[in-house]
């Protein structure tokens, strides 16, 4: 049983290969340290009845005239007791060793208990030396006063081993000399009888050795249990903390932008709920300006920095109790009460686009501005506030940069009519309610026909015609970009298998591909897979992209490149409108330019149109590229740009956008170029 209970407390020592567990030595030291932290206990409790007892053999001793070595013995005993007492009254660092103690501390505290423990046991046998003197008082157990003696002796052995349980070598090692001294004693002195009740004593002893052991084996698992709850309770403490600290980092994360710290989408929401209806608070969505531009030449990492500057300046700039949040990208969001504030959103507006505009260390001034886009008045929620500030932004941006827009009945009613067409769009996908009109380009002559560019046409059945860039912007919305593009292309390739049938190769047919289709759709797979499914040469399909395409270069680059491969040409479209046309031809690798309607309508009462005219066909000659004049709407138009070399034109006054069924009739009447 013993044996059992000393392997449990006390593994064994891994032998070679076996892993370590660095949790048992300071296991084993914090037993240790209930051991030594029991022991001081015993010690102090049992030294006032050793002291008694002692005293009690002094006045025997005095009584039967051994009054000298009664004096130097109890004297003796005395000074080790006081040993003792002292050696319980001295700190000892062990007993500050916890399970969270750093490795070298708790090895340092082991040894000291250890230390400790040894100095106890020398002291206890120290002690039970000056017992084992006792023979000396009663003539080695012959005088009268033996019985006296011999009862003390085994009383106080009895009593030590009583009062030591937590660790049996102290003890043991004050009981083993005065027992050994009685047995001695007896033997030397001895009849049968006394020869028999030494060995009754070394009977004793062996039964105190068994219980002392025990009593230890015992406290130890009791010490082992103790330590094992406690570390389990600061183990769950612990886990508990970093549970709650995990939660508290997580509602944060869900609510702030890791980036500038301000709140997010959902984080102002969340802030918002118990702010609105008051009735007063005004939404300024932000957008920067040329936030694109610092990230494609300088990189994410400035892009970031400019980020978090923008994003100081905000909070700087705003009255006390403001939000402030980042939507996403370079969108951020701010909502305050103009009313306690005191200051009216277009102030606020103007101040934050002032704010904004000054310079970025590292960046050319000017380079960066904001827009920004203003709900104000009734709060139908925040995420109403946010579409309609978000309209007025669009609004905004579209007039120019470091503009702001307030959100008024006329950008209600263009936001109600975006609801409704992204509503219905899905249905009337269904229905094949939108239709693919086709508009003829002509050769330099006006005559002959060269190409079809196919636009798309939507009669609303309560808001009527739909302009194209509106239902190519409510299908981004509603989610259904690629499900238009799939449709448009549908009916394109209907057109060419027509052309295709009648041997009209020499036809091409354009379509159009936003920027946001090019982006979000794989415009090239899906394209080339229907022209091979089909059995279309694919030099019969054009893709005409706008230069606003080129800002998302990266991305568009190898559709682009995929196309081109395939055979398939790619024309750029509007030309002439954008920021960087030349570096965009570059990176487009474009096969034709389209002059945009804006540069040839009226050439004829413009001379700054005529030299832009002039200009793109001798880039186009210069370059190798084919170039088309759209817009032609009156005769002047055209003599003008013949006169010039313009090689293609588009225009009403060639030909409008027309419905397949109309088509048909023209191609029976027109001449058409060869393949
Ligand atoms: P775009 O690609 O530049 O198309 C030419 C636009 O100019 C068409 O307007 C056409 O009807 C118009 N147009 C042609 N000749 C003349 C003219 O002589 N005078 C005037 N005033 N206008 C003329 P539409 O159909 O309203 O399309 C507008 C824009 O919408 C297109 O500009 C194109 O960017 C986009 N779009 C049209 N259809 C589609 C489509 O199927 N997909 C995509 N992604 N965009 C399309
Ligand atoms: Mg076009
Ligand atoms: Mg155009």
């Amino acid at each position: 049983m013993i044996v059992r209970d000393q392997e449990r407390s006390e593994p064994e020592p891994p032998g070679p290969g076996e892993s370590l567990d660095p949790a048992v030595p300071r296991r084993d030291a914090l037993i240790r340290r209930d051991q030594l932290d029991a022991m001081r206990g015993s010690v102090l409790a049992a030294i006032p009845v050793n002291m008694l007892l002692g005293l009690a053999s002094l006045l025997v001793a005095y009584h039967s005239g051994h009054a000298t070595a009664g004096a130097v013995w109890f004297a003796a005993s005395t000074s080790v007791n006081l040993l003792r007492i002292t050696l319980c009254r001295i700190p000892c660092l062990g007993l500050a060793l916890t399970a969270d103690m750093t490795p070298s501390l708790a090895a340092h505290a082991g040894r000291s208990i250890d230390r400790r423990l040894r100095a106890f046991t020398a002291a206890a046998f120290l002690s039970g030396v000056v017992w084992a003197c006792q023979p000396l008082l009663c003539e080695g157990y012959t005088s009268a006063q033996a019985l006296f003696y011999l009862a003390i002796t085994c009383g106080v052995t009895a009593g030590a081993v009583t009062h030591g349980t937590a660790y049996a070598r102290i003890p043991l090692s004050f009981i083993v000399m005065p027992l050994l001294s009685v047995a001695v004693c007896l033997v030397l002195t001895g009849d049968f009888d006394r020869n028999c009740l030494a060995a009754c004593v070394i009977l004793y002893f062996l039964a105190l050795t068994h219980t002392a052991f025990r009593s230890e084996a015992v406290f130890r698992d009791a010490s082992r249990l103790k330590n094992e709850a406690h570390a389990l309770a600061r183990s769950r403490a612990e886990a508990h903390a970093s549970a709650s600290a995990l939660v508290d980092e997580m509602r944060w994360r869900a609510t702030h932008d890791d980036l500038t710290g301000l709140l997010n989408r959902a984080g102002l929401l969340q802030a918002t709920e118990h702010r609105l209806h008051t009735g007063t608070l005004s939404l300024l969505m932000l957008d920067l300006d040329g936030f694109k531009f610092v990230n494609d030449v300088y990189g994410h990492k400035a892009g970031d920095r400019v980020l978090v500057e923008v994003a100081r300046r905000l909070s700087g700039a705003l009255p006390e109790n403001s939000l402030a949040a980042r939507l996403g990208g370079d969108e951020f969001a701010v909502l305050y009460d103009p009313a306690t504030s005191g200051v009216p959103h277009s102030v606020m507006a103007a101040t934050l686009i002032t704010t904004v505009a000054q310079p970025f260390e590292g960046f050319d001034a000017g380079r960066l501005g904001v827009s920004i886009g203003v709900h104000d008045g009734p709060e139908p929620g925040l995420t109403e506030m946010l579409s309609c500030a978000d309209e007025a932004l669009y609004a905004a941006k579209a007039t120019g940069r470091n503009r702001f827009r307030v959100f008024d009945h006329g950008l209600r009613e263009r936001l109600q009519m975006r609801r409704d067409l992204e509503r219905d769009l899905s249905q009337a996908l269904v229905e094949n309610a939108p239709k693919v009109w086709f508009q003829p380009i002509y050769a330099a002559d006006g005559r002959i026909l060269v190409g079809l560019e196919a636009l798309v046409r939507w009669e609303h059945p309560r808001l009527g015609w739909i302009a194209p860039p509106d239902l190519i912007a409510a299908a981004g919305m509603a989610g259904l970009t690629e499900s238009l593009f799939r449709y448009i292309l549908e009916r394109v390739t209907a057109m060419l298998e027509i052309l295709h049938r009648r041997g009209l190769q020499g036809v091409r047919v354009a379509m159009n591909v936003s920027p946001r289709e090019m982006a979000q759709v794989p415009v090239d797979e899906i394209v080339i897979e229907r022209l091979t499914l089909l059995g279309l040469p694919p030099t019969m399909l054009e893709i005409e992209i706008t230069e606003e395409t080129a800002l998302d270069i990266g991305v568009v680059q190898s559709k682009l490149q995929a196309l081109s491969r395939a055979g398939i040409r790619v024309a750029l479209d509007d030309f002439g409108i954008g920021y960087s046309s030349l570096s965009s031809l570059r990176q487009l690798k474009a096969d034709r330019i389209k002059i945009d309607r804006s540069f040839v309508t009226g050439l004829g009462s413009s001379d700054d149109k005529r030299g832009l005219v002039l200009a793109v066909l001798g880039l186009g000659r210069l370059l190798g590229l084919d170039v088309v004049a759209e817009g032609v709407e009156s005769a002047e138009d055209l003599h003008i740009l013949q006169a010039m070399g313009c090689p293609f034109l588009q225009g009403y006054h060639l030909g409008r956008p027309m419905p397949v069924e109309a088509l048909e009739a023209t191609l029976l009447t027109t001449r058409i170029a060869a393949a």
